[in-house]
């Protein structure tokens, strides 16, 4: 699990540098707008991305937190053991698969 935070944090670095808005000449080349534009949604994506991949490192620093306390691969609702095929999908699930659909409706 620590080896998939790892990941997590690699990618969300990557993700800052993808971000047009962090490139160094985009303060100097505002002249054209449709470029602005492009930038912005751009921008926009890389960020819906970061934030993604925040939570699920968030979600897996929890899963963690559990694991110590013993509680991990307990679902947190109706208090069943999360099958570990799914774990192994979803190693910061919190909630078995009926859980989780109850829960996203
Ligand atoms: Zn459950």
């Amino acid at each position: 699990m620590e080896e998939e935070q790892k990941k997590l944090l690699l990618q969300i670095e990557v993700l800052k540098e993808e971000d047009p808005f962090t490139d160094p000449g985009h303060a100097s080349d505002n002249a054209a707008v449709d470029t602005d534009v492009r930038e912005q949604v751009g921008h926009d994506t890389v960020e819906a991305e970061i934030k993604d991949t925040t939570k699920r490192l968030e979600d897996l620093k929890m899963a963690m937190e559990l694991l110590k306390k013993g509680r991990y691969g307990v679902c947190m609702r109706c208090n069943k053991d999360i099958p570990q095929a799914r774990l192994k999908l979803v190693p910061e699930a919190r909630y078995c698969i009926e859980c989780k659909k109850a829960l996203s409706k």
